[in-house]
């Protein structure tokens, strides 16, 4: 608050919750207080430094009973919580996967917050499924993927808050389809036959939890190997799903990852439809991270293969894309299935549009009711930076990770271990494991930079994941150096 503001008394402070002119005045003084803070990132340490509590301990016991003015929530702001940030949008943030932003998308989110709508149905807020269906067939097209998921033909797109979210509602989709269970009162298994499902040893956490929130059960997930490079072993899988089946099992969802958590390794998608679809099993691609860099013609083709033979597709514009989180898209190539699991309809939802069919409730595509208008973000990203900035993002960023392997692959203390994906490195010192667990503790510990590590091909690596939207040439040529300077010699 400035000088100029009015007393407490006379401003409003402990007035209506809903207060135009207020909010005018505290908005600009937020996004204000935002913009700094991303001025000051590059000069704070990446990792948070408090110990375990020390936020909580210097916070009040209570919540306060009479209003507080902005400016005092504003100083806790800086005292408390930004020294338990990590920063994610710090431009040296090379951990775990990206999690990017843009001026446009977080404008996006905050509309989104001033419009206050709740799209559970298409006549709960037209414009919110709508916008939704048009921008993901948007999406669609700029990403190379096939007219299946088109929301013109018998699939199409939803927004989901996770790619965890994505993967439960494939696996949800694909028992209904092997099952019929919402008009098939005997259970989760069809004549008594255990259903079983598949991924990669390394596919995301995310595909286990939902075969255990799907009540398929954790151990109805089998872990098939991958080759060097983090790829699925199509023989092997098949070997397992003809095992299952010969045993009286029903093999009916598999998960392909397209750019795996650890190493960014890409399954063979194409062979893995093959072998999926001989024992009608769903087949879902979790294409989280690397989907995004699909909108460039000359990643599109690795990253796309075998898309026209998924049930259903998925990647995060909240990784790569410049959209904030949450955003996941999500495409199936027949939402029958999606919606005979998911669609409720007590009789205080219904209404004449849904009754005509003509709509789409997004509701019937997710498992809460409720849900925001991610829409608005994702859209406003696309028109404000446009396809080509976007484009110019990924490919600066897979660029720099070229380089950057370059110089790894030049000093004789270090090696690549499995080739780079995209925009993401995994390197480890010669030394061996203990030598680059310390290295990277080292780094870390110097507030410089962030990395994260992954067990690769049994070995200990160092991962540098570039994708910040703040990230510079300059600073992985920074992390570079503070490495080998922290390298023993
Ligand atoms: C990040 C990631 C996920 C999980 O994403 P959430 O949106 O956080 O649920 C799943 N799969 C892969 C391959 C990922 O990279």
């Amino acid at each position: 608050m400035s000088d100029g503001d009015p007393p407490l008394e006379s401003g409003g402070h402990a007035g209506p919750p809903f207060d135009p002119e207020r909010f005018r005045r505290e908005g600009r003084e937020v996004v204000d207080w935002i913009a700094s803070y991303w001025e000051s990132l590059a000069s704070r340490p990446v990792r948070s430094q408090v110990a375990p509590g020390w936020v909580r301990s210097e916070l009040p016991p209570h919540a306060p009973e009479d209003p507080e003015p902005l400016t005092a929530v504003v100083a806790d702001l800086d005292r408390v919580v930004v020294p338990g940030l990590t920063h994610w949008q710090h431009p040296s943030f090379f951990a775990y996967f990206p999690a990017s932003a843009s001026s446009p998308s977080i404008l996006g989110e905050l509309l989104v917050a001033g419009l206050g709508v709740q799209g559970m149905l298409w006549a709960t807020s037209p414009a919110c499924t709508e916008l939704e269906t048009h921008v993901l067939d948007w999406l669609r097209v700029l990403l190379g993927l096939p007219e299946r998921f088109a929301s013109g033909s018998a699939g199409g797109g939803v927004i989901q808050d996770s790619a965890s979210s994505g993967v439960l509602c494939a696996i949800v989709a694909a028992r209904e389809r092997a099952t019929s269970l919402r008009t098939n009162s005997t259970g989760l298994c069809q004549n008594g036959q255990p259903l079983v499902a598949y991924a990669s040893a390394d596919a995301h956490s995310s595909v286990e939890k939902a075969a255990g929130i799907a009540g398929i059960g954790r151990a109805w997930l089998r872990r098939i190997p991958v080759d060097d490079w983090g790829r699925m072993d199509a023989a092997a899988l098949s070997a397992a799903m003809d095992q299952d089946a010969a045993a009286g099992r029903r093999p009916f969802f598999v998960v392909a990852t397209v750019g795996t958590t650890a190493a960014g390794g890409i399954d063979p998608v194409p062979g893995v439809a093959a072998i999926a679809s001989r024992h009608s099993a769903w087949l879902h691609v979790d294409a989280a991270w690397a989907g995004a860099a699909a909108i460039c013609p000359e990643f599109r083709a690795a990253l796309v293969a075998g898309a026209d033979r998924a049930d259903s597709w998925g990647f995060n514009p909240h990784k790569w894309l410049l959209v904030n989180f949450d955003c996941h898209a999500l495409w199936v190539a027949d939402r029958a299935a999606l919606v005979s699991a998911l669609s409720m309809k007590p009789d205080y939802l219904r209404n004449e549009a849904s009754d005509g069919g003509a709509v789409i409730d997004y509701s019937d595509w997710q498992v809460p009711l409720g849900r925001r208008f991610r829409a608005l973000k994702l859209w406003m990203t696309l028109r404000m930076l446009g396809a080509g900035a976007l484009r110019t993002h990924i490919r600066s960023h897979v660029d720099w990770a070229r380089e950057f392997a370059g110089w790894v692959a030049a000093d004789p203390r270090f090696e690549v271990v499995v080739e780079p994906s995209l925009a993401l490195v995994c390197f480890a010192l010669r030394a061996g494991d203990d030598a680059s667990r310390r290295l990277l503790d080292r780094v870390n510990a110097s507030g410089r930079c962030f990395l994260s590590h992954a067990r690769v091909n049994g070995r200990f690596a160092l991962r540098l994941a570039i994708g910040g939207a703040t990230t510079t040439r300059s600073d992985v040529v920074a992390v570079w150096q503070l490495l080998t300077d922290s390298a023993p010699p």
